[in-house]
């Protein structure tokens, strides 16, 4: 039986390159900066070693287009390559010289210092645009410079050139049907999308010299250092909102996970704006993809942020990161994360938790219905608006650590001022529920814990007046006058100066017909609610 190698030439992975390789094909961009901004890294790394003499120039990356000579130039001043480090590195597709470069000094750090690349074929990544590439480069070391140059077909020529400068010069010769690449306004918004976070200094270079990105990521800072403002800036830049986030946390995982990442809560949606989570992904500063939705707890539903991953690879699809375990891991170590914080501003920093609890307020509700663990979590540091003004936690409403006790609440301060009144004379503290939400959170609490009940104030007078002996005389006299047969009627006693009767509605089946009021909204159909007339005895009347 014959046997044999199957073989792949450069002839035949070119076109595979250009059509497949990436998805976008801004993604060159990314791929040559990366490279530079590595060779650049890798520099610095020899020079701690000694191995490499101090740069005399600062390290620096630029990028220049020449729309007369339809060239894209990137410009570093890092490691350089030998002619033979070309061969190696270029010449052979595939043959990672990163890592080459990790095995060789894996072990003066712990991840290669943050070298980025370790796919083999970002390189080549570049003839997605262009139609030819030329080379210059100068090793750190005293080899000679190199020129090379490779056409879309693949081959390649390579000769030594005088290049006495460190580092790699490339220009990319852009192809006919890709002249956008050229224009300055869409290379800065390729360039801000991918590398604004990059830790080498990267200038476009046009009429004049701009500095695209910010070599200090909020996220790498130790968070006992970074003050509200910068916080606040970062994400208006970065999410392109004009308000300030409600509420930040910083997250700077170690180990097991080894991710940083800051998340935001955003300021309160008006009506018409959508509500949704962006998780922008990033690899060792690289941006990676918007909108990774699998990194972030669903159940928080309007958190925005930012994920430094450098577990993951670089290269990731999106199918990929839905099945992954890291990025579960990542998500759950998340919804930890905020809830301590949000128990750790309850219980420290009250006031300015106060300030922004109604905003986040339906977020953290739904979220404590939706996942259980967060719940747990969180329910401790989960604040109630009082209907006269403050805030309490269940807790401290209670009055004890056991969420046993029945709590009051009103929906509408306005109708149901009355009853309101009769509570704060009695001074029973009632909560605020001001959305529907408040109510099913309620009830959620309820499911929780067996001796936890919510009333809303009109349903029961068991907190503001004893319960007067049943007079049934009166009760029937009731009955006719009002010519409802069925009437309940009952007895309180709320004193000579409350009301001689008040109409008070049972919570079950008031609950009930709010939920049919949302499910049969416009349909016009109610859902009969129970009421009862209440009595007071000691009205004169
Ligand atoms: P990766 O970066 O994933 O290793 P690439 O195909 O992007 O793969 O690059 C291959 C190798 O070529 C790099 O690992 C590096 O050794 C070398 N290289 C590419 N660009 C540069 C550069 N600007 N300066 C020095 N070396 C470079």
């Amino acid at each position: 039986m014959p046997k044999g190698a199957l073989s792949v030439d450069t002839e035949h992975l070119f076109p595979i390159i250009k059509k497949w390789l990436y998805s976008e094909k801004d993604i060159f961009l990314r791929e040559v900066l990366s490279n530079a901004c590595d060779a650049v890294t890798k520099h610095k790394r020899l020079v701690s070693l000694s191995e490499a003499a101090e740069s005399e120039t600062p390290y620096r990356i630029t990028v220049r287009a020449d729309k007369d000579e339809r060239t894209i130039t990137v410009t570093d001043n890092g490691i350089g390559m030998s002619a033979d480090e070309v061969d190696r590195y270029i010449n052979s597709i595939a043959l990672s010289g990163a890592l080459d470069f990790i095995s060789k000094y894996e072990s003066e750090s712990d991840n290669g210092g943050g070298i980025i690349g370790h796919f083999g074929l970002g390189f080549y990544s570049m003839f997605m645009v262009a139609e030819r590439v030329e080379m210059r480069t100068k090793s750190y070391t005293d080899a000679p410079a190199v020129y090379w140059e490779c056409d879309g077909s693949g081959n390649y020529e390579m000769q030594e050139c005088d290049k006495t400068d460190r580092g790699t010069e490339i220009v990319m010769h852009v192809a006919d049907d890709e002249l956008s690449y050229l224009d300055a306004a869409n290379l800065k918004r390729i360039l801000e999308k991918y590398c604004a976070f990059l830790p080498v200094e990267i200038y476009l270079c046009g009429e004049k010299d701009e500095r695209i990105n910010d070599v200090h990521p909020l996220w790498q800072k130790n968070p006992s250092e970074v003050q509200d403002e910068e916080y606040q800036e970062f994400y208006k830049k970065t999410f392109g909102d004009f308000r300030d986030p409600l509420l930040w946390v910083h997250i700077n995982a170690d180990y097991p996970l080894n991710f940083r990442g800051v998340l935001f809560f955003p300021a309160k949606r008006s009506g018409y704006e959508p509500v949704e989570s962006e998780i922008k992904l990033f690899y060792n500063a690289v941006f990676v993809a918007d909108n990774i939705k699998e990194a972030c707890p669903d159940f928080l539903v309007n958190v925005k942020g930012v994920l430094d991953c450098p577990e993951l690879p670089l290269n990731v699809s999106r199918s990929y990161l839905q099945n992954d375990l890291y990025v579960r891991k990542v998500a759950s170590h998340i919804a930890k994360k905020v809830a301590d914080r949000i128990v750790a501003l309850s219980g420290n920093e009250r006031e300015r938790f106060e300030r922004i609890w109604p905003d986040i307020k339906p977020y953290i509700e739904y979220a404590c219905m939706r996942d259980e663990k967060f719940n747990e979590r969180v329910s401790g540091g989960v604040l109630f608006e009082k209907a006269g003004g403050g805030f309490c936690t269940l807790e401290e409403y209670l009055g004890g650590e056991k969420p046993e006790g029945t709590v009051y609440y009103a929906t509408d301060p306005q109708a149901q001022s009355y009853y309101l009144g009769l509570y704060r004379e009695k001074g029973v503290d009632v909560l605020l529920f001001d959305a529907l939400i408040d109510t099913n959170y309620a009830q959620f609490l309820e499911s929780k814990h067996e001796k936890l009940k919510f009333s809303r104030i009109d349903a029961d007078f068991g907190a503001v007046g004893e319960q007067g002996d049943g007079n049934e005389a009166l009760a029937a006299l009731f009955r006719k006058a009002s010519g409802r047969e069925a009437l309940q009627v009952e007895c309180v006693r709320l004193g000579e100066a409350g009301a001689p009767a008040l109409v008070s509605v049972n919570e079950e089946s008031r609950r009930m017909a709010d939920v049919m009021k949302v499910y049969a909204a416009g349909s016009g159909e109610g859902f009969p609610v129970e009421e009862r007339l209440s009595l007071n005895l000691e009205n004169p009347l």
